[in-house]
């Protein structure tokens, strides 16, 4: 028989898991601090509830998806609910600290709580398709147990680890990408603006350079994981020829009053970097900057 599982916050995302659940035939009691939002659950099977309380009652298994985890803290951790706790099962997937999971984790394992912590790194739209990538991290054992309940989120769930701070540590990690590529992105609209090109013309630019683009962050990993931070036959691009092409950006920036908050923070790792007499090294040595205050 499938566990009960509740879902605690009916934000876009967590009526998008909640969805998935009752899509893949689990009992599913849902309840969100605006109520409406859960009722428009209850015509596709959910159990609405008026407290998290009852919620959590009727529930093996509770899935956290508030805005933090002060939110989730102040909802389950109190006396009224704490005392319920006990041989349930708590997944955090709202997004949060890898060290506010493992703070999270031992206030429930001491609860009689089993805990998991779980990063989702996709969009609502995603939950519940084979494309959802979950990153969920605890102890294996529990994620073994719970893994099907898991697949009706996502078809891409991964156990990271058995530290529960893993998953959100690991976000953070792919976040970072995400926001060099975004904010990058600012940068390149800024440029056209300032030069009069229209923004389809980026576009397409951009469609072509991506694999190139791509290739050059998988090899930056690579290469920094092996620490293959000397120049050789496989280097792709030097920091000296990175660093003069970037001049030309920032000479740009600068005639065009375009701000230059973020790429002056570029600016600061190839100086120290050249600095510390990596000029003619691949560009991967830059990755040996990033743990070191300015
Ligand atoms: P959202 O639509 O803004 O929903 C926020 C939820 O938190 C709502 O259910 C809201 O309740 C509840 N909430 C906020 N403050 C509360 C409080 N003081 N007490 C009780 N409930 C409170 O946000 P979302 O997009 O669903 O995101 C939820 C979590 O998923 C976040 O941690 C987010 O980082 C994570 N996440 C989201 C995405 C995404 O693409 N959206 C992707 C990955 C991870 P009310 O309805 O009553 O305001």
């Amino acid at each position: 028989m499938k566990p009960a599982v509740a879902v605690l916050g009916m934000g876009r995302m967590g009526s998008a898991l909640a969805r998935a659940l009752l899509q893949a035939e689990y009992p599913t009691i849902v309840w969100n601090r605006t109520r409406e939002k859960a009722e428009l659950l209850a015509a596709d099977g959910a159990d609405v509830k008026d407290s998290v309380q009852h919620a959590v009652d009727a529930a093996d298994a509770v899935i956290l998806n508030v805005t933090d985890y002060s939110v989730s803290a102040a909802l389950l951790r109190n006396m009224s609910v704490s005392s319920i706790l006990r041989g349930k099962l708590i997944v955090e997937l709202g997004s949060g600290t890898p060290d506010g999971a493992r703070e999270a984790s031992e206030w429930y394992v001491r609860h009689g709580a089993s805990y998991l912590d779980g990063a989702i790194l996709a969009t609502p739209d995603f939950i519940g398709t084979e494309a959802a990538t979950i990153l969920v991290s605890g102890p294996r054992k529990t994620f073994d147990f719970h893994s099907e309940t898991f697949l009706a989120l996502g078809g891409n769930v991964q156990h990271v680890g058995d530290d529960p701070g893993l998953a959100n540590a690991l976000d953070a990690a792919v976040l970072s990408l995400m926001w060099g590529a975004l904010f990058g992105t600012l940068h390149s609209i800024a440029v056209c603006r300032a030069e009069e090109i229209d923004l389809g013309e980026l576009m397409q630019q951009w469609t072509a350079t991506a694999p190139v683009i791509e290739g050059l962050v998988s090899d930056l990993i690579k290469r920094t994981d092996a620490g293959r931070f000397a120049s050789d036959d496989e280097t792709l691009g030097s920091v000296s020829i990175h660093y003069s092409a970037f001049h030309h950006l920032l000479e740009l920036m600068e005639s065009r009053h375009i701000d230059r908050s973020v790429v002056d923070g570029y600016d600061g790792i190839f100086r120290r970097a050249i600095a510390a007499g990596h000029l003619h090294d691949d560009v991967a040595a830059l990755s040996q900057f990033m743990d070191k205050p300015a």
